[in-house]
């Protein structure tokens, strides 16, 4: 739908000429007559801070939410991007830091290395993106915004610990996205390391080398003194070659934000890694709820690029406002557009956290079952010792309902924490809390991403709910 500037003037019990004169501080001259689109409807309602309910044909929306499909022969190879995850002091820092320095790109040499929240590195003429930021909380984090940004993970584990609680969160996190998965067993140079050890136990995650009929590369590495980590580069280049990661070079740019914040120097600056086309200096985007024109573009080496391909992380700024880690990131024709799109981004938004979503909970399960959105019911298990989280385990694979498939998503000790409830909002999974409560972090961030957490003491009355719910027999609650 159009209208004119009068039609808008009056809905927003406006003057024509205020309507008019703000029109022309955004560059558009306009008449009283004239129809007007609705992006710029939306803009100038947003202007004049009014809050307008929009229904956005299909159509005009799949621009911004869908890909465009791309020619099979305009696709070429990329680098594959990574993140490190792994149980806290067992080496993640070290390693990205061992990585970043022993390599080498080499005419590169020399640049100053920037925090942009991702490097890269080159071996055997390939580029490898790791993202800077280690751990299974950014990860999941991002992805609970939408956003899908590594391809292959590596968990660190130190040869002279063990698999610990949080090695196990981040290989459910990790399996939770369908990520695969390089194990690098850390610390071998010290005495007490015992690498075979770690390959035991997590054969218990399904996680099998090779030598022993599995498919899982175990990397043995020291970080600090900087062993085998030629050797782990070339087998993320093989995991790289075998998905065969693809992106076309040849159209205007998308991504991911990955870190963003306000400099005191430069203004508001955006870390981005491009995933799709080819990121250039004047580029309109939109970034999130925010806008702007690419002004100068950095790369890990300190270098001012006039262009990004996919996988190149770069720090941009030109940005009017400060963007969230895990935002999309999008150029446009032009800046109006941008401008018109961002402000639409959070206009829905905003709708959006009003409105209910698509998130399960127990108690709309059976008509998302009924409607077949639904096929398995993923589920996120804390319980106060392992013998209860194993013992409810046992019992919910145990339940059978037609067209439903019940999967334990991660299970572990303690109570829940935030990353559990990201997870959950990732993965669309529901949590059960047995003899724990939700940490109060955690208790906002289900509130806020409507993940449903339920407690409970007794393993008879979890089983109970979850059938009933399956079958949509659950009490509605008041
Ligand atoms: P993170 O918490 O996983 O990021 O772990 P860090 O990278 O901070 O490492 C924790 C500690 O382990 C630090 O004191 C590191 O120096 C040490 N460390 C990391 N890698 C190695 C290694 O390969 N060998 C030895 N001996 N120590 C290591």
């Amino acid at each position: 739908g159009t209208m004119t500037v009068g039609d808008l003037a009056k809905l927003l019990h406006k003057d024509a000429s205020e309507v008019i004169k703000k029109l022309i501080s955004l560059g558009v001259m306009a008449t009283i007559n004239q129809e007007l689109d609705m992006d710029t409807i939306l803009l100038i309602a947003s202007e004049f801070g009014v809050e307008v309910e929009v229904k956005i044909p299909v159509e005009e929306d799949t621009f911004e939410t869908v890909e465009e499909v791309d020619d099979e022969a305009d696709l070429t190879t990329r680098p594959p991007v990574v993140t490190i995850m792994g149980h806290v002091d067992h080496g993640k820092t070290t390693l990205l830091d061992a990585i970043r320095s022993t390599n080498v790109t080499g005419g590169e040499a020399g640049g100053i290395t920037q925090h942009i929240g991702a490097y890269q590195v080159e071996i055997n003429q390939k580029k490898i993106t790791f993202l800077d930021t280690p751990g299974h909380e950014a990860f999941t984090l991002m992805r609970a915004r939408g956003a899908q940004v590594t391809d292959i993970t590596i968990i660190v584990v130190a040869a002279d610990d063990g698999v610990m609680p949080q090695t196990v969160e981040a290989v459910n996190h990790a399996k939770a996205a369908g990520v695969p998965i390089i194990v690098a067993v850390n610390k071998i140079d010290k005495p007490d390391a015992d690498p075979d050890k770690i390959k035991q136990a997590l054969t218990e995650y399904e996680l099998v080398p090779e030598e022993w009929g599995g498919d899982t590369i175990f990397v043995n590495v020291s970080a600090k003194q900087r062993l085998g980590l030629e050797e782990l580069l070339e087998m993320i280049l093989l995991v790289a070659e075998v998905n065969d990661y693809k992106a076309n070079p040849d159209k205007r740019a998308r991504g991911t934000v990955i870190e963003a914040e306000l400099d005191k120097g430069k203004g508001p600056v955006a870390r981005v890694l491009v995933q799709h086309g080819t990121l250039k200096i004047g580029d309109a985007f939109v970034a999130g709820n925010t806008f702007g024109r690419v002004r100068a573009m950095v790369n890990d080496k300190g270098r001012r690029l006039k262009e990004a391909g996919p996988s190149t992380p770069v720090e941009i700024t030109g940005l009017t406002e400060v963007p969230l880690a895990g935002d999309p990131f999008m150029v446009f024709e032009d800046e109006r557009k941008a401008r018109a799109i961002s402000d639409r981004r959070s206009i829905k938004q905003r709708q959006s956290e009003l409105g209910a979503n698509s998130r399960v909970t127990l108690d709309d399960l059976f008509k998302h079952i009924q409607e077949g959105d639904i096929k398995d019911l993923n589920i996120i298990i804390k319980a106060d010792v392992q013998g209860s989280a194993e013992a409810l385990k046992g019992s919910l694979a145990k339940i059978e309902i037609e067209g439903v498939r019940i999967k334990i998503i991660h299970s572990g000790v303690g109570a829940i924490t935030e990353s559990d409830i990201n997870l959950a909002s990732a993965s669309n999974a529901i949590v059960i809390g047995f003899n724990v409560r939700p940490e109060p972090q955690a208790d906002l961030a289900a509130q806020q991403e409507k993940v449903d957490v339920r407690l409970h003491r007794v393993i008879y009355n979890v089983i109970e709910e979850i059938e009933q719910a399956m079958k949509g027999m659950l009490d509605p609650i008041f």
